[in-house]
């Protein structure tokens, strides 16, 4: 008859084979007395018994297991500790991975080798769920007259200009999460979208599930990725206009509060900024709270100062806000938009309301 039942009773030590003694466990915990142990005293093997019981909880165990067994418990008790299953159904998992009967899954009972399985597959199940809470999505964009647009079947327009998101069908899927959101906003619906934007849009992803992920854009390489975790980026000077995205620079030589709109087609900045400059032209644009309008158009020199890489200068296309416009912004304390063209020069990362350059300016 094989011994192994007498070994998982703690009746015989499993290093020597010999027939271990029934101790209180005082005798190893220094005089604390956590009742009955079965040990072995040649190999300094020993194990616990079951509360107020000569019925031993394993096979006996060394200094080596000893350790590899609290060291299982640590990494496994975290899956149902964690409630990521209840421990019930955590130990019918185990006892899956590890090809052993259900009642005799009991760390307990394990050798090394096991105790170094049920290590690695509790690891592997919580990176796994560490990985889906922080899972990342890197998407194909699409600029549809002038609207970024968000490639993959959702036809969303990504709106940093909208405090509110909606789509068509109530959901929106993003990182392998489904957020409900209503199927349309007072001032704007698909139908208005359709009309106005793009003739298959479906809804907008705006600010209030923009800010719960962090956001990489870049037009000139035609992706977005969300839920990246950029460290090497520079925060850009902030403006507080939550939930917007505000942003302060310089346009014409003079210090500007923006607020950056991914969903105007067009930047806008204050006539003061304008002055004694010559127009460029005109252009209609459309606004779902003013409706269409012409404007005015300013090439101005724009300038993102103290940069690590020194400050960036270029030549950006502004409207002159009309008059309700120029109200809305006011309110706001903004000097203008910047709008979808800010995107186009620079790969940015956005994350809670603040924008960030890439190291190398690209
Ligand atoms: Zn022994």
């Amino acid at each position: 008859m094989s011994n192994k039942p007498l070994i998982l009773s703690g009746k015989i030590c499993p290093y020597c084979g010999k027939q271990t003694e029934l101790i209180d466990s005082a005798e190893v915990y220094h005089g604390v007395s956590y009742g009955w142990m079965y040990i072995c005293r040649p190999c300094y093997a020993y194990v616990g018994c079951y509360n107020g019981t000569t019925k031993s909880l394993g096979r006996l165990a060394n200094a080596e297991l000893r350790r590899y067994k609290h060291e299982a418990h640590e990494v496994f008790d975290q899956i149902w500790k964690d409630c990521f299953m209840d421990r019930y159904n955590a130990y019918t998992w185990l006892s899956k991975k590890l090809g052993i009967e259900r009642q005799l899954t009991h760390i307990g009972m394990f050798d090394v080798d096991t105790c170094k399985k049920v290590i690695q597959v509790s690891k592997a199940f919580l990176n796994n769920q560490e990985s889906q809470n922080n899972s990342v999505e890197m998407l194909t964009i699409k600029l549809i007259n002038n609207h970024i647009v968000i490639d993959d079947g959702q036809n969303l327009i990504l709106d940093t200009g909208s405090p509110y998101s909606f789509h068509s069908s109530g959901k929106i899927h993003i990182c392998g999460k489904s957020i409900s959101v209503p199927t349309s906003l007072t001032s704007i619906s698909r139908e208005y979208l359709r009309n106005n934007v793009y003739d298959k849009a479906e809804g907008l992803l705006g600010m209030d599930v923009i800010n719960e992920y962090p956001f990489t854009l870049s037009i000139k390489d035609d992706f977005v990725i969300i839920g990246d975790d950029v460290k090497s980026y520079q925060a850009l000077p902030k403006l507080n206009i939550s939930p917007f995205v505000g942003l302060q620079l310089l346009i014409n030589g003079h210090h500007a509060n923006m607020i950056v709109d991914s969903g105007a087609k067009l930047s806008y900045i204050d006539s003061r900024f304008t002055i004694g400059l010559h127009s460029i032209g005109h252009e209609k644009d459309f606004s779902p709270y003013i409706g269409e309008f012409i404007t005015e158009l300013f090439n101005c020199e724009t300038v993102l100062p103290n940069l690590y890489i020194g400050k960036i200068s270029y030549v950006q296309k502004y409207g002159t806000p009309p008059p309700m416009l120029s109200a809305m912004l006011c309110q706001l304390h903004v000097d203008g938009i910047l709008g979808v063209d800010f995107f186009k020069q620079f790969r940015l990362h956005l994350r809670k309301c603040q924008l960030f350059f890439p190291p190398q300016g690209i």
